[in-house]
């Protein structure tokens, strides 16, 4: 059983601002959270509001102790009460004590006693100790009041930043990741060795982005897909060969991977991304890469993004000839990393609902469908799209480069365009800001963010 909390940047630099102070003493906080439960597998703290305790609350506040009255937690545990979420309680050790001291464990013990009394509920809480450098860390608390260890912290912004057991400035690296350490230093090779990351769509751009994932040294990699190889695949499909056709992208990218022999343990998952076992490898990935062309399915992962705190990075190509000549109309990449601070794939048009109606349809009601597509009600397929590898290949690197730099940070200005649209038959490239006065349900200052698990899924009725 795997314990993680993921944190929405704006509450870290809340928290940071609020509880690190030049007086250097000890303050107190409260995270209200919602829960991201998969049974004996992990149970995620995602973030949704935080409260603080201002000076004149506290009773004591000195360089190592710190309390309060128990009505402003009682007030906190009214609040989560309602929908089963979950506390965590934050304070700050000035001194820099990287563990929780016996006097944190004793006042702890009684505080989520408290909580358990009054709130009931099987589900855990937890706790989490800030140091002056901003570094978390953390322990659960469950119902029979014992502790088990965080094993991942994450703070979701424009960067993603990780604080997990073990994280090292001096990480020794194996020697296959040696010339990508020379460049970007061991702590990120231990970074991505330590995460999960989902990639839904084996096909062009999703089997590119898994070789290089797998090249950079990510821990773990799901990959999604329930489409089986086509000769015509193989014009830009990484990993497969012509005997391969008829077999699943998925199983023959995962065993391609596996015979790189760099360590990347490999799912493979042959249901569309709205299956419950897609659903339970997304709950419990670090960040997900949208490389399909399904709508239906960006409608998921669009509001996934919000509603789990989970970065996505989502790519597209458009590729158009004009009618009846080799002439190009559109050469366009598109790269979106949506998290709760960017514009959503909705807000930006880049989803449309009617062809999402039309591919569930035809997923669940094939009869149906094709009654309705005789009839013209809906949109049927038309001829297939051009594709070009090294255009699918080059959208798939870009995308990897962004989710690069939002863990290492090498190019700080590209970190403030959630969306990038580049014109390569132009040589043009734009970032679109985000909107004003937002009022998308998903993307705007929305409840939703943060808010986990809910019936129904995603508040969404398919
Ligand atoms: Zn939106």
């Amino acid at each position: 059983m795997k314990y993680s909390i993921t944190i929405q940047n704006q509450h870290f630099e809340n928290l940071k601002g609020n509880l690190i102070k030049v007086d250097g003493k000890e303050r107190v906080a409260f995270i209200i959270c919602g829960r991201s439960i998969i049974n004996d597998i992990e149970e995620r703290f995602l973030s949704k509001e935080v409260h603080f305790l201002s000076d004149d609350k506290l009773l004591i506040s000195e360089q190592n102790q710190v309390s309060w009255d128990n009505k402003y937690f009682i007030d906190v545990l009214k609040k989560a009460e309602v929908k089963n979420l979950a506390i965590v309680l934050v304070h700050n050790h000035p001194e820099g004590i990287n563990s929780f001291s016996p006097v944190d464990d004793n006042g702890e013990f009684h505080l989520f006693k408290l909580a358990f009394n009054r709130n009931g509920g099987a589900n855990s809480h937890a706790s989490l100790i800030m140091l002056p450098d901003g570094n978390l860390i953390g322990r659960v608390w469950k119902n029979d009041l014992t502790t088990e260890s965080i094993s991942m912290i994450r703070v979701i912004g424009n960067k993603i930043k990780l604080n997990y057991p073990n994280q090292t400035d001096d990480y020794e690296s194996p020697e296959i990741f040696n010339r990508q350490q020379l460049a970007f230093g061991s702590s990120l090779v231990q970074d991505l060795s330590n995460l999960k990351i989902s990639i839904i769509g084996a096909g062009a751009t999703g089997s590119a982005t898994a070789l290089l994932l797998t090249r950079l040294g990510v821990g773990e990699l799901c990959l999604i897909d329930k489409d089986t190889i086509e000769e015509s695949n193989l014009n830009r499909l990484h990993g497969a060969k012509i005997s391969d056709v008829g077999q699943f992208k998925v199983d023959v990218l995962k065993k391609y991977i596996s015979e790189i022999g760099v360590g990347t343990k490999v799912i493979a998952v042959k249901e569309w991304v709205s299956n419950l076992n897609c659903i339970k490898q997304l709950k419990t990935s670090d960040i997900i890469f949208g490389c399909t062309d399904d709508h239906a399915g960006r409608i998921l992962l669009n509001r996934f993004a919000y509603f789990y705190l989970t970065p996505i990075i989502d790519m597209g190509l458009v590729i158009s000839v004009k009618k009846d000549s080799f002439e190009l109309g559109n050469l366009q990449g598109r790269i979106s990393y949506l998290f709760p601070g960017s514009d959503c794939l909705i807000t930006k048009g880049n989803i449309n609902i009617d062809i999402a109606y039309s591919e569930n349809l035809k997923r669940n009601e094939p009869d149906n469908f094709k009654k309705l597509k005789e009839e013209a009600y809906v949109i049927g397929e038309g001829n297939p799209s051009p594709a070009i590898v090294t255009f699918t290949t080059q959208i798939a690197s870009m995308a990897v480069n962004e989710f690069l730099n939002r863990i290492q940070g090498f190019n700080p200005q590209a970190l403030t365009a959630p969306h990038k649209i580049f014109f390569f038959h132009r040589g043009i490239e734009i970032f679109p800001e985000n909107i004003t006065e937002n009022e998308c349900r998903i993307c705007g200052k929305s409840n939703y963010w943060g808010r986990g698990d809910m019936e129904p899924f995603l508040d969404m009725v398919i």
